[in-house]
């Protein structure tokens, strides 16, 4: 038998591993079994290219867990090792690696935005046990060794009598760690962790039912048999190529991603490069609706079939976190902070890939079918939108599948909008004016005037669309965006013709001071107007400018500016001298009358724009039944 003592200048490294890891204790069973997969796939490479000749057959990794003496196992049929290469590869090369990491990472704990997991390897055993073993038999024709550590820098190492190839690893779960001696738990961790990793993995035995036999009677059960009980599934879609499968795979592979997710996905983006990055996966667009809120079932990031994690922050844009998935590339750096990841010269290469595929997608969806495209419109907008708004890569690409909808669900591209619109809504200086409503209900009456004239309105009711038409004015020339109760169309859009007030000057200003009289200065601007004698006689408008800024301020990115406070309420009262109530108005002798039919009106306007709420639509209430009783 042999003794040695680690080679490291670390009094003693496994509390540290303990103490500085600790949140993440439970990655032991992933890097351990890691490493039983690669000692398997190494020993494939071998037999395929004809270095061994050795019969590789159906290996799998088998867990075991031994409540009684409070072990857990892990055993691989793979290369195994022999005595001078544990020594080599344990002794020197996994505890240096040990040390090494711990130096580095003393230092970058301080980020907070550190990732999560780290290829730690071996060593992470101590993380959750108070000794280790590991009895391992080459595929060489030498003896199989017997190590032990107990977690001091001293180890022995003997021989063993372990006859088959490959390795087991056995852990003696300390007292703090005992809930990884649970099946529950461990049937946790393989699930999250190793559900898709390339060689099969067995955990336990479960109870398989067999067709009966033709002779059976009806009462008689359905033979049973046991069975190995296989966590994973080694050949997950995204590692096979898109011409390989159907669109029902691509269903079927999101089912297995998200057992939870009973909705289907509305379609698919295969993803497969290796220069001059490797990446590989499958991101699904969910139906998302207007829900722009962070997603429970996230895009998930694998590094040759083994998880990672679910935070894909500072590898795929913002805007696509929103989908789901998968991403599987070795070429992402993960022992660093996340500030540092978004520097790093990769990552910023698959996520500009990213980007592009996703675009490219879009726009052969938009090409080829644009009505299903249009359809599915409402669920998608959000992502595209964002994507809009924060990429100006994607920005330009968008131009060719980004859709506005209008009122009547006609979709039009920018390009055909303005098309559409170019001879019948500019204003004065030649602009053109683009109408829209944010919602059918609450800005009824404002569509359908607008729809009277003739004019498009289109349907922009995303979360961000303040933004976005914000990015849109800046980026094109000649264009503004008017919503249908900013103001009235009549100010907005260049008529041929004036129309002509039926009053006259003196009794302009006469009305004016009157209704200054009854209307509250500090939230109404009193416009006089002349119109269409059946447009509306009061309505309420808000300046585009002021409610856009107040709603930008809501969603966030307002930028600092308006950081001093929330904007005050202020609208315009525009009045239609042309309407008869006005001219009654006008004609009203008595005061009391008059400041009675100026009240009544300013509340129905208000009325109509959802304003008058609490007490006030109390009074109105009461005071209107008094009126036609
Ligand atoms: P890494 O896997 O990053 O190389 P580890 O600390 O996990 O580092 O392991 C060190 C070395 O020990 C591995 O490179 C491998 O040669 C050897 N090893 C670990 N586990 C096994 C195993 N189950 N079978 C064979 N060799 C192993």
């Amino acid at each position: 038998m042999a003794t040695g003592s680690i080679n490291v200048s670390v009094e003693n490294i496994f509390p540290l591993i303990k103490k500085f890891l600790y949140s993440d204790h439970e990655i032991f069973l992933r890097e351990l079994i890691s490493n039983a997969t690669d000692a398997t796939l190494k020993l494939k490479h071998l037999t395929s290219i004809g270095e061994v000749n050795v019969e590789y057959g159906d290996p799998r990794i088998e867990i075991k867990i031994d409540k009684e003496k409070k072990q857990l196992h892990i055993i691989d049929q793979g290369i195994g090792m022999t005595a001078e290469e544990v020594e080599k590869y344990i002794n020197q090369v996994a505890f240096s690696g040990a040390e090494e990491f711990l130096e580095k990472y003393k230092d970058s704990a301080k980020d907070s935005g550190i990732i999560g997991h780290f290829g730690l390897g071996f060593y992470s055993a101590f993380m959750v046990a108070e000794k280790v073993e590991i009895i391992t038999k080459s595929y060489k024709d030498e003896p199989a060794a017997h190590w032990i550590c107990d977690g001091s820098p001293t180890y022995s190492l003997e021989a063993h009598d372990k006859t088959e190839r490959g390795t087991e690893i056995i852990l003696h779960i300390s007292e703090e760690d005992t809930e990884f001696l649970e099946d529950s738990r461990i049937n946790e961790l393989l699930v999250k962790y190793n559900k898709f990793m390339p060689v099969a993995i067995k955990f336990g035995t479960k109870t398989e039912t067999l067709p009966k036999p033709e002779d059976a009677k009806e009462e008689d059960p359905a033979p049973t048999q046991e069975v190995d009980n296989i966590i994973n599934n080694p050949n997950p879609a995204w590692t096979k190529q898109p011409t390989d499968l159907k669109d029902e795979d691509y269903k079927g592979f999101y089912r297995e991603l998200y057992p939870m997710q009973f909705e289907e996905p509305l379609f698919n983006i295969h993803l497969n490069v290796d220069y001059p990055f490797n990446l590989t996966g499958i991101l699904y667009f969910p139906k998302l609706g207007q829900d722009m809120s962070m997603q429970k079932d996230r895009i998930q990031l694998y590094q040759n079939q083994v998880f990672v994690t679910d935070n894909v922050e500072g590898i795929v844009p913002e805007f696509l976190t929103m989908l789901r998935g998968v991403i599987d590339s070795p070429d992402i750096p993960l022992n660093v902070s996340r500030s540092y990841l978004q520097a790093d010269g990769n990552v910023k290469k698959i996520s500009s890939y990213i980007t592009r595929k996703v675009a490219d997608k879009l726009s052969s969806l938009f090409k080829n079918d644009r009505a299903d495209f249009e359809q599915k419109w409402n669920d998608i907008k959000v992502v595209i939108e964002y994507g809009m708004l924060s990429e100006d890569k994607f920005f330009e690409k968008a131009e060719k599948f980004a859709v506005y909808p209008t009122v009547d669900d006609t979709f039009f591209t920018f390009e055909e909008l303005q098309e559409k619109i170019k001879d019948t809504q500019t204003d004065k200086d030649g602009k053109l004016v683009i109408l829209y409503a944010s919602n059918k209900d609450d800005q009824h009456s404002y569509i359908t005037a607008a729809k009277d004239k003739g004019y498009e309105v289109l349907l922009l009711d995303s979360p961000i669309v303040s933004h976005l038409i914000q990015k849109l004015e800046a980026s094109k020339e000649n264009i503004s965006f008017a919503r249908v109760d900013g103001d009235h169309i009549d100010n907005l859009i260049k008529k041929d013709e004036e129309t002509i007030s039926k009053l006259s000057d003196e009794e302009k200003e006469a009305l004016k001071t009157d209704l200054e009289k009854v209307v509250p200065k500090e939230k109404y601007t009193v416009q006089l107007e002349a119109m269409d004698s059946n447009a509306s006689p009061f309505i309420i408008t808000q300046p585009e400018f002021m409610r856009r800024m107040k709603e930008m301020q809501q969603t966030g990115g307002g930028g600092g500016m308006f950081g001093m406070g929330a904007m005050p309420e202020m609208y315009n009262l525009i009045v239609n001298t042309n309407h008869e109530l006005i001219g009654q108005i006008k004609d009203t002798k008595t005061d009391k009358k008059k400041e009675r039919l100026i009240k009544q009106s300013l509340d129905l306007a208000r009325l109509s724009q959802n304003l008058l709420k609490g007490e006030e639509l109390t009074d109105f209430i009461k005071r209107s039944y008094e009126m036609i009783k």
